[in-house]
């Protein structure tokens, strides 16, 4: 098995091996197939693959969220040796990443997170982008293999590469969802099942606005989700918003031939969804 918790002894072993193109798919771990279909892209491109477990502390801007989050290393392990590609696994703890001084550092993030996950959870981006820029410089990677269905993420990390300079290429991913349309997600399994049965409105939802996008103001838009929402006994609306899809600003109207990002956070209990879809005229 290639697991490594220290980071001299997977750059060692990265220096040993013989390969002309590396893939990196960073995970905080609590595998399903979303995280595999990342992984199959990785393998598929790549001649050698890194993937990371870490639960990164630093994007965290609750600690009993930090707490609850689901924690499977051993399960995860077991799902990556039935791979038996080139593939290794770099599973660190929070002091071989951040040495005694856990805490992000401060990135001019353009207003990228401004509004949506940045606005709802301070900080949450820097701690991304913290632990980003450490794991490049360790790993430095030909590709990192990143998922869409954290789409500000994608985009604020995309906006970054340029400004730090990272030399590797972002290959963002399609969202995989359960087969009744809910994105799937490591915070799936924190959900009841009747939670987990009303989960399923967040994608009808987001399917719904592409659909009505063209002839209904986005003002009226938000509030048939805030109702359909409402309607639920066990979620509850963060955000939902209409953004471009570069800059991410949210907007009251859309022009044709731009595109466009529809976003949804919603609570079940304490367990926060996120969700995106594109959207077009
Ligand atoms: P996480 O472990 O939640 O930090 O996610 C690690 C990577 O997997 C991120 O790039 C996510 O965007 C991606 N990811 C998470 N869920 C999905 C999904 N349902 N489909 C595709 N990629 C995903």
């Amino acid at each position: 098995m290639n697991l490594f918790e220290s980071k001299y002894e997977l750059q060692e072993q990265l220096n040993k091996l013989n390969f002309s193109s590396l893939g990196f798919v960073p995970t905080m771990g609590a595998l399903h197939q979303g995280h595999l279909s990342l992984l199959d892209c990785s393998i598929q491109d790549n001649n050698l693959t890194v993937l990371s477990l870490f639960i990164n502390p630093t994007q965290f801007n609750n600690l009993q969220d930090l707490e609850n989050y689901p924690k499977t290393f051993n399960q995860d392990i077991t799902i990556l040796n039935q791979y038996r590609k080139n593939i290794l696994i770099f599973m660190p703890n929070t002091y071989e990443i951040y040495g005694r001084h856990v805490r992000a550092e401060q990135f001019d993030l353009q207003y990228l997170d401004k509004h949506m996950e940045g606005k709802s959870r301070p900080n949450h981006f820097q701690g991304v982008i913290t632990v980003m820029n450490i794991l490049l410089k360790i790993i430095n990677p030909t590709k990192i293999y990143l998922g869409e269905k954290d789409f500000q993420q994608l985009q604020i990390i995309r906006l970054m590469r340029e400004k730090l300079n990272w030399k590797t290429k972002i290959i963002g991913c399609p969202t995989i969802r359960e087969s009744d349309g809910l994105a799937m997600s490591s915070r799936n399994v924190l959900l009841s099942p009747p939670q987990r049965r009303e989960a399923q409105l967040i994608y009808q939802l987001l399917k719904l606005a592409k659909k009505h996008v063209m002839h209904m103001p986005v003002e009226e838009l938000k509030r048939v989700v805030t109702k359909k929402i409402n309607q639920t006994q066990y979620l509850e609306l963060d955000y939902f918003e209409i953004v471009e899809k570069d800059f991410l600003q949210p907007v009251s109207e859309l022009i044709k031939g731009k595109s466009y990002q529809c976003c949804i956070a919603v609570y079940a209990g304490s367990i926060r969804l996120i969700d995106n879809l594109a959207v077009s005229l």
